[in-house]
């Protein structure tokens, strides 16, 4: 059976192979085993209940949480010639009747519910008459009161499983801790310890975090890098969301607000604009998020710090959920540290401390100079056995040999000491450096030894220095007060027993060090092609990446594939979409090959690296040589079986690039009269000749496009001639 779900991915999705773990899965849930699937988001969780069900002879129900997320899911299965429903309260009256009798006539393979709906009043007696094979629970960690988003109507859910004993149960989940598994399979009531976890880590985000100096700036910096691309700015509050997109959007950045002080249509809009790919960007407050299923998010922006590890991750797992890389950037201060805490000091008891214990985490992994996905995955309990990822910040190194900073060091953590460990790096600073506030003197701090014996560094210097120190654990920080005090390493820093090295000066954060940029693909076409699929989004009324997603285009756009039998073995190229989309799309890449002379009869070979197009065989340049060493037209035409119109534009391509033509025998081929001639010659010395149509208008468009071309090689090939000769 697992033969035939290859074989459906293959032809209904369009997909090579199975991501890890959905070979197993699938072929356990085919199995009627009850399978619990923990996956991060983006990992393909989807195809692994959305196999079984097309193999399966009855309905499969998918239970899940939100509706957009559910009009996303019906909207894609769709897009793939799979009949899916759903079954909400959103669904006008009408629609809901009809779509019950397309179900009872058995006409559908995936149900889409929300878990409210099964507590409506004859649902459970609809479904009662039904051929039920599999019940799906997606986003299962909501049946657990362990779980951060618990809902009271899953726990109804056992209903549905009495009513079918004979359907297999799928529940799947990002959400991790063994607690919330445990509890999941027992409310669901599965008996064999069928669960698949799959590593947390998200191999494809590059993590960077940055002290966050000029914020605005940083981020037009950043975005400087990824001009075309789609992107997520999470900030703290509802206020610095507003002020952010206006000051973006007032420096022309395609961009709009989102936090759940809109008004709901505004809301909606701007989310539906960024998922349409109307707008680039979104600044948002942690509201935005959910239920966003836009796989070319491409970076993340943390302009403020997040309250939690479990947050952070959560957010920038938003982004490259198509399995491209994508860039996530944190800008770290300590000011947004204080916000956090000034929350914290209203919460009380258990909760209070659990959300201190995990700020600190949070900080921790901030301030770590070691491999931030090893962190990363260690907190959420995944043993890794690397030491560097290739993909962060840290393993990327500062790009700048480290200096010795021991004596700052030193002054600065037996300062530290001398004022018993209890005040915040603000202090101390200003004892090192001699100053004479108030708080100095009311502590009689002007008086120790180390008053004063840092007034050779500025202010920023020494908070760049402390900084360090603490990110190399010679100091810990108090995270609610900020205070200071020496590790056992700051000990034998301080026994001189040990070197401390840094940097003197910040090093500039270098965006480039990522290098974000996919296999090779031409990013003309790729432009082209991107344009067509929003039309064809927009006519269908669905979100672009409904009809390809952003891998397809760029593997379009790197092997052209000019025929249905290439573009079938195109990344996400399944039988529907070739039936939907495929001539257009192959018309548009025949285009231009067309036009760029790009050879036609390439295979599609094994390896994408074989693929590659050599761009060196230029047609143009060969055609150039060729008619410049005496071939005529006609035999060019014959020579490579192609209408006149073809040679000129491979002349003009020649001449573009440096080439020189000959203009004797070319005005052979011009059927107009002497004067004609002469008007078109005058008509691109005063229109320039980038672009014929404005010619054709001005000449009454008594001037054909053929002669046009010809004309134009006449007229540069003319000028080139008396430069050259002057
Ligand atoms: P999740 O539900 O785990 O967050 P999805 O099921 O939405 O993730 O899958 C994320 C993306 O990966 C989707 O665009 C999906 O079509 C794609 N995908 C899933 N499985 C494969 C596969 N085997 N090969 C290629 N792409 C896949
Ligand atoms: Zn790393």
């Amino acid at each position: 059976m697992i033969s035939r779900a290859k074989t459906l991915l293959k032809k209904i999705f369009g997909y090579a192979d199975f991501r890890p773990l959905q070979e197993n899965i699938i072929s356990n849930v085919l199995l009627k085993k009850d399978t619990l699937v923990i996956m991060p988001t983006g990992a393909g969780k989807s195809l692994c209940y959305q196999i079984p069900a097309l193999i399966f002879d009855g309905l499969t129900i998918v239970v899940s949480p939100l509706i957009s997320l559910m009009n996303d899911q019906v909207e894609q299965l769709r897009a793939w010639g799979i009949s899916a429903v759903y079954l909400n309260s959103s669904l006008p009256k009408k629609e809901y009747q009809s779509t019950k009798v397309r179900i009872r006539r058995g006409e559908v393979k995936l149900l889409y519910m929300a878990p409210e709906t099964l507590l409506m009043p004859g649902i459970l007696t609809f479904l009662q008459h039904l051929t039920v094979s599999c019940i799906t629970i997606d986003e299962a960690h909501c049946i657990s009161e362990w779980g951060h988003e618990f809902r009271p109507e899953y726990r109804q859910l056992i209903e549905i499983r009495r009513q079918f004993p004979k359907a297999v149960c799928i529940a799947l989940t990002a959400t991790a801790t063994p607690r919330v598994q445990q509890d999941i399979k027992t409310s669901l009531g599965f008996e064999s310890d069928n669960s698949f976890i799959a590593s947390f880590n998200r191999e494809n985000l590059f993590l960077q975090i940055i002290p966050k100096t000029d914020p605005y700036f940083q981020i037009i910096d950043f975005l400087k890098k990824y001009p075309d691309q789609s992107g997520i700015i999470y900030c703290f509050s509802r206020r610095q969301v507003d002020d952010l997109s206006a000051d973006l959007a007032s420096d022309g950045v395609s961009v709009l607000p989102y936090h759940a002080g809109l008004d709901d249509t505004i809301r909606k809009n701007n989310q539906e604009a960024f998922i349409r790919d109307n707008v680039r960007i979104i600044v948002a407050t942690i509201a935005f998020g959910m239920g966003i299923n836009k796989p070319n998010v491409r970076f993340v922006i943390h302009h403020d710090l997040p309250k939690n590890i479990e947050s952070y991750y959560q957010q920038i797992g938003r982004a490259g959920r198509d399995g491209l890389r994508a860039h996530c950037l944190l800008l770290f201060s300590y000011g947004d540290l204080q916000k956090i805490n000034y929350f914290i000091r209203q919460m009380s008891g258990q909760e209070k401390r659990a959300a201190k214990q995990q700020l600190n985490a949070l900080v921790k992994f901030a301030e770590s100079r070691t491999c931030r996905r090893q962190r990363l995955l260690s907190y959420f309990g995944e043993t890794v056995s690397f030491q560097k990822c290739g993909m962060c910040d840290n393993c990327l190194g500062p790009g700048k040999p480290l200096e010795d900073i021991t004596a700052q060091a030193q002054m600065f953590l037996s300062c530290v000491k001398r004022t018993g460990e209890s005040f915040g790096a603000g202090h101390i600073i200003d004892i090192l450096r001699g100053s004479e506030c108030k708080k100095v003197k009311r502590f009689g701090h002007d008086r120790l030894s180390t008053y004063g014996v840092g007034e050779d560094y500025s202010k920023k210097a020494w908070q760049h220095y402390s900084r360090q120190f603490i990110a190399l654990d010679l100091l810990n920080q108090d995270s609610e007060h900020l205070t200071l005090q020496l590790t056992d390493k700051a000990w034998q820093v301080l026994k001189n027993r040990e070197p401390v090295m840094g940097a003197h000066i910040p090093v500039a954060a270098d965006y480039s060090k990522f290098n974000s940029a996919e296999p090779d693909y031409d990013p003309e076409l790729f432009d082209i092609l991107r344009k067509k699929r929003k039309e064809l989004a927009d006519d269908a009324d669905v979100p672009p990446y409904v009809i390809f997603p952003d891998r397809t285009l760029m593997q379009m756009a790197s092997f052209y594939p000019c025929t249905k039998e290439a573009l079938g073995r195109i990344h996400g190229v399944g039988r529907v979409k070739m039936e939907s989309y495929g001539s257009i799309f192959i018309y548009l890449i025949n285009r231009y090959c067309d036009k760029k002379n790009i050879p036609l009869n390439r295979t599609f070979q094994q390896s994408e690296r074989e693929m590659r197009p050599s761009r060196k065989m230029r047609r143009f340049f060969i055609v150039g040589e060729a008619y410049n060493n005496g071939e005529s037209i006609a035999a060019l035409m014959e020579r490579y079986r192609v209408k006149k119109t073809t040679i000129i534009q491979h002349l003009y391509r020649y001449l573009q690039s440096g080439g020189m033509v000959s203009i004797n025998g070319l005005i052979d081929h011009s059927s107009l009269n002497p004067s004609d001639r002469q008007r078109v010659l005058e008509a691109f010395h005063s229109l320039g000749t980038e672009r014929l149509g404005p010619v054709y208008d001005a000449l009454d468009g008594e001037i054909s496009f053929d002669e046009l071309h010809l004309l134009r090689i006449v007229y540069l090939a003319d000028a080139m001639n008396t430069v050259e000769s002057e």
